[in-house]
């Protein structure tokens, strides 16, 4: 973010900063045409049960094509949208995606598979994240229990926002929460349970950290005692390797994520993913494919 000088102090500006204002005032000014013109899609990753190896649920991740720069992965304009104010109305565009989506899915006669969405703490903003929820869900004929929402531990304590309230809210409704990127926050236990939370993301950085130091195992082992002990199921982000999974899979991490299993995936790819149901096998838990 563009750092302010407080009070009192002056500041120079710098052309470097100079250079990322107006940068950042274009960014802005394209992504408003970009909302105009509907130049966001959605993306899909699998998130699969660490013991049978069932596509369980995914996550829906927003790309913005850009017509000259392409993709634009989402750590390049999500600041951007925060800080001037778009977030709310891209946040919408997400959901009813999402929403319209798991609607043609079901036209398929799949069964449906659910979909966690992520909230930023600045979505909170305008208070009516459950009123877009809902309205989507309902004008899509969308059961709530398929939805899940992510946020940050940051996100999450939020006062400013009443994040606690507009939690209970969306969960009112049926949705499932889950703490994303958990580990690199300052949530403790007291918070996890006042929030109510269903299910935390052990974040990436810990899954890297398997099989590569002796501290990694002990954090997971850790977040998943903990986590069992209140009642959340676990998911690893960003696994990547077989080693990653093997370990996660005897530490009796619920779910697992990430590029191993799959890399984000259009609409239509994830669809093949659904019909195949298992995306992994466990040499250590033979099972059989009632598919094939
Ligand atoms: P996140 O919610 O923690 O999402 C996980 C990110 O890790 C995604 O990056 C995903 O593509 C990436 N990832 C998954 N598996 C692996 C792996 O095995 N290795 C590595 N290196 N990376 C992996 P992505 O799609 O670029 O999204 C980045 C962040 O942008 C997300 O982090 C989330 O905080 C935010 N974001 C994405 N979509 C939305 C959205 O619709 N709304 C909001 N508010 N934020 C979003
Ligand atoms: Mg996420
Ligand atoms: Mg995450
Ligand atoms: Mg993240």
């Amino acid at each position: 973010a563009v750092k302010t000088a407080g009070k009192g102090h002056h500041r120079f500006f710098q052309p470097a900063l100079f250079e990322t204002i107006r940068h950042r005032r274009e960014l802005e000014q394209s992504l408003v045409t970009a909302l105009e013109q509907d130049q966001f899609l959605v993306v899909y990753q699998p998130r699969v049960d660490t013991m049978s190896g069932l596509l369980c649920s995914m996550e829906a991740l927003v790309r913005w094509q850009h017509p000259q720069h392409g993709m634009v992965p989402p750590l390049e304009f999500i600041p951007v949208a925060e800080s001037s104010g778009l977030i709310s109305q891209l946040g919408e565009v997400v959901i009813e995606k999402v929403c319209q989506q798991m609607a043609r899915w079901k036209t398929y006669g799949l069964e449906l598979v659910p979909v966690s969405i992520n909230v930023s703490a600045r979505q909170f903003g305008r208070g009516d994240v459950h009123r877009v929820l809902a309205s989507a869900l309902a004008r899509h004929g969308i059961d709530a229990r398929l939805i899940e929402v992510e946020i940050t531990e940051s996100a999450m304590m939020d006062e400013q926002n009443r994040a606690v309230e507009q939690l209970a809210a969306i969960r009112a409704l049926g949705v499932r929460l889950l703490v994303d990127d958990f580990g690199t926050g300052y949530s403790s236990l007291s918070q996890l349970q006042k929030f109510a939370m269903d299910g935390l993301k052990i974040d990436r950085a810990f899954t890297m950290e398997l099989g590569r130091s002796e501290q990694g195992e002990v954090f997971v082992r850790a977040i998943v005692s903990m986590a069992h002990a209140l009642g959340m199921s676990v998911v690893a982000e960003g696994v990547e390797t077989r080693e990653q999974l093997d370990m996660l899979h005897a530490l009796h991490c619920n779910e697992v994520q990430g590029y191993f299993i799959s890399r984000p995936v259009l609409a239509e790819q994830m669809l093949e993913l659904m019909l195949k149901r298992f995306l992994i096998d466990h040499p250590a838990q033979p099972r059989s494919h009632p598919h094939t």
